[in-house]
């Protein structure tokens, strides 16, 4: 069969890595350098010139979205469709493998999965049947602890906790929670990984299995495979196995995640023979943008070393705005947009990225008021909404009784009289015997052991649950859905409140039928619609809503737009304490990873790149006054444009950034009409002064201010308190 047409569109070392010979690879490269698509190519050229099977490949990409795509991709080059291909995430995968052998893994065959809200929830409340102090004890630490555990692949029995009682007691806190999710029959995130290695680990009929069936392993990304990710990856690879990984440790943004670069050392090592590509022409980007991504990299220590150039258009200059606060950042930036569209081009080119997800929310009034359509990935998840989750929780609890997590979410939801003291009855109990609610609280109806009002809540709420499995197990997908949402009155109980909240929650119950509705199983994965529809719930959250049927602005963290491209991306909160974050301003190795993550934004860019600050930012419901991002010190400068210049441009506005007075208290009635170019003022902490600049009008109006014994300073006139003399 003619395999050359697979080689068209790569250049030489590109068609290198494709059509090595079987063995294992590295291909090492910087953004934009075309790994994602050697991946690609590499999972045709198998199929087609090595006569592998499609479902002897397994690849593993960073995103759901990432795996369609890519799919895509092949059977485009292939001409036909490869259904059976394992292509998915690590969780993806991981779960997959679970439900296929859950005996093997010690599950319940209906066993759920909980996303971290919910796992901090399981946690908050075995700490306090625990008797210990959830203000001391914090529910988020305990996550943390367990979850890095979990990464590093331990169980609580395998913490070393020493003499540390601290320690000592999350370990107990660990114990418990092991043993409450193996009662109820849920799965956290990090368990996925964990269980299925373990699985792979210790069953050894099982890994030759596998490994006889996967010629092939390749993963997208690797910089940021975590320690158990890659044992993980190794229970797949005998000596019959091709694997290849590709990867650029200055993409590394998951450290925080236990993500491990070294694993691109330790690759080499661990596989002898490994073959090493390097591919140092870029294809995405101006050769603007790219020079100034690479001049703010090379500020980090400890690099692989790679080189990176491009033959493309020096383009336009890369775009500074110096904004009055996150209003006006975000109202300049869909100013921006609206031009980009009426110069007829889409909006789904265009990027907004950001550091912090709460950021999005004054992009998202902007773009709202402004009638532009957008779309968030991550953040606000349409799985994650509360009712959603309530929906959900009713459709686990028919399908396994013992699911703890959703019996506490929605026992009295909507209200049906079974209170708070009851419920410590039935949680005394539970824990007493070793046993679940569900368990639980038909002993205690039957032990008589409840008030007769109390019993018969609960009793109608059992017998409800009970109902619906029973009519269920004979509907289609989407109409188990709306079974539910009609039996459980949510839409009645949700409807009946008021408000425009009220409404969205009917309509995100309504949508949730309509994702049932187009919900596609895959039809290799031998597990009942409804399970395999929840798991998709739990793991897909964010990227649910990835499918556009209307083209629109893109939202995301930075984090999330890793491996993306946008021919115009706008770069915001450009400030030192959100850009680099706060707590990475005294910690070198965390400065880096920033660093990285910075290059990782820039890189996202292919023709436009947009990078705005704010001067005052309102987060997290309090008001800052900023310094510009050091990173922006890092561009060479003659590769920036400053659309709005703060007063003496954004450099000077860095060196002097310690005479800003953060003080926030307002002095009412105070505007610039008082304080004339000249004026002499009064400030409380800095002296007495002359007005030497206004800009800015109503709240945002800021005066520099010379003062005889403090020097020059801006001030924001509606918190400094100053006295006309
Ligand atoms: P990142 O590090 O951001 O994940 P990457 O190395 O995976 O980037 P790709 O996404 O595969 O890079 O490729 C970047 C862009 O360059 C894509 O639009 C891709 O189609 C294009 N590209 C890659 N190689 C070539 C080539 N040989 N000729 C033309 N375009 C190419
Ligand atoms: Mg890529």
């Amino acid at each position: 069969m003619d395999v050359s047409h697979l080689l068209d569109g790569l250049n030489e070392p590109q068609r290198k890595a494709v059509a090595a010979d079987e063995g294992p690879l590295l291909v090492l490269a910087g953004a934009g350098s075309g790994k994602t698509r050697v991946l690609t190519h590499r999972v045709a050229w198998l199929v087609q010139a090595f006569s592998y099977s499609p479902l002897s490949i397994l690849a593993v990409t960073f995103t759901n979205k990432a795996a369609s795509e890519m799919r895509g991709r092949i059977e485009q080059m292939l001409g036909f469709p490869v259904a059976g291909m394992w292509m998915g995430t690590f969780h993806g995968l991981s779960h997959r493998l679970l439900r296929a052998h859950w005996q093997e893994a010690g599950l319940p065959e209906n066993f759920q999965i909980i996303d971290s809200d919910d796992q901090k929830r399981v946690i908050k409340r075995l700490i306090t049947s625990m008797e210990l102090d959830d203000a001391y004890w914090q529910p988020k630490q305990g996550q943390i602890f367990i979850n890095h555990h979990k990464e590093a692949g331990r169980r609580a029995r395998d913490v070393q906790a020493g003499h540390d009682p601290q320690q000592q007691q999350w370990t107990r806190v660990y114990q418990e929670y092991e043993a409450y999710c193996q009662r109820a029959g849920i799965v956290d995130f990090a368990e996925l990984l964990l269980r299925s290695w373990e699985m792979m680990h210790n069953n050894e009929i099982l890994r030759l299995r596998y490994r006889e069936r996967f010629r092939a392993v390749l993963v997208d990304e690797f910089q940021d495979t975590n320690n158990i990710q890659y044992r993980w990856l190794k229970e797949f690879v005998g000596p019959q196995s091709n694997i290849m990984v590709v990867g650029d440790d200055d993409q590394s943004i998951y450290s925080w995640r236990g993500a491990e670069v070294e694993n691109i050392r330790k690759f080499e090592k661990d596989f002898s023979g490994t073959e090493m590509v390097r591919l140092e022409q870029n294809y995405r980007s101006t050769s603007t943008i790219l020079n100034a991504a690479n001049a703010v990299i090379s500020r980090n220590q400890g690099r692989m070393g790679k080189t990176l150039w491009t033959d493309g258009e020096d383009g336009d200059l890369i775009r500074l705005y110096a904004a009055f606060n996150e209003v006006d950042e975000a109202r300049f930036t869909v100013d921006r947009i609206k031009n980009w569209v009426e110069e007829g081009n889409l909006r789904s080119e265009v990027a907004i990225l950001y550091r912090s997800n709460a950021q999005s929310r004054s992009f998202e009034e902007a773009l709202f008021n402004a009638a532009v359509p957008y779309r968030v990935y991550g953040g606000l998840r349409f799985f994650e909404r509360a009712e959603i989750k309530d929906a959900l929780a009713y459709l686990r609890l028919t399908l396994n009784h013992d699911d703890d997590t959703s019996f506490e979410r929605i026992v009295n939801v909507p209200t049906r009289g079974i209170g708070n003291r009851t419920l410590d009855i039935v949680r005394q109990h539970a824990r007493a015997n070793s046993q679940t609610m569900w368990h639980s609280s038909s002993e205690l109806i039957q032990g008589n052991d409840l008030t007769a009002r109390a019993a018969n809540a609960l009793r109608s709420f059992l017998e409800l649950i009970d109902a619906m499995a029973t009519q269920m197990s004979e509907l289609e997908l989407f109409e188990q859905v709306e079974h539910m949402l009609g039996q459980t009155d949510l839409l009645a109980f949700h409807g009946n409140a008021k408000g425009e909240k009220a409404e969205t929650r009917v309509e995100n119950l309504k949508e949730l039928v309509t994702a049932a509705r187009n919900y596609y199983q895959d039809e290799e994965e031998e597990m009942e619609p409804l399970s395999a529809f929840l798991a998709h719930a739990a793991l897909e959250a964010g990227e649910g809503q990835a499918e556009a049927w209307e083209d629109c602005v893109q939202l995301m963290s930075l984090h999330s737009a890793k491996g993306l491209e946008f021919p115009l991306v706008f770069l915001s909160g450009m400030e030192e304490g959100l850009f680099p974050s706060q707590h990475a301003l005294n910690d070198p190795a965390r400065l880096e990873e920033e660093r990285r993550l910075c290059y990782v934004g820039m890189t996202r860019a292919m023709k436009q790149l947009y990078i705005t600050y704010a001067e005052v930012r309102r987060l997290y419901g309090r008001e800052n006054y900023t310094t510009p991002s050091r990173f922006l010190q890092e561009i060479p400068a003659e590769a920036i444009e400053e659309v709005r210049t703060r007063t003496g441009g954004y450099q000077a506005a860095w060196q002097g950034h310690q005479q800003y007075d953060t003080e926030s208290s307002a002095l009412p009635g105070s505007s610039a009409g008082d304080l004339p170019l000249g004026a002499r003022v009064l400030h409380d902490k800095f002296g007495e002064g002359v007005i030497m600049n206004v800009e800015g009008k109503g709240e945002h109006t800021r005066v520099q201010v010379n003062f005889e014994y403090a020097g020059i300073k801006w001030l924001v006139l509606s918190f400094a308190k100053l006295t006309r003399l």
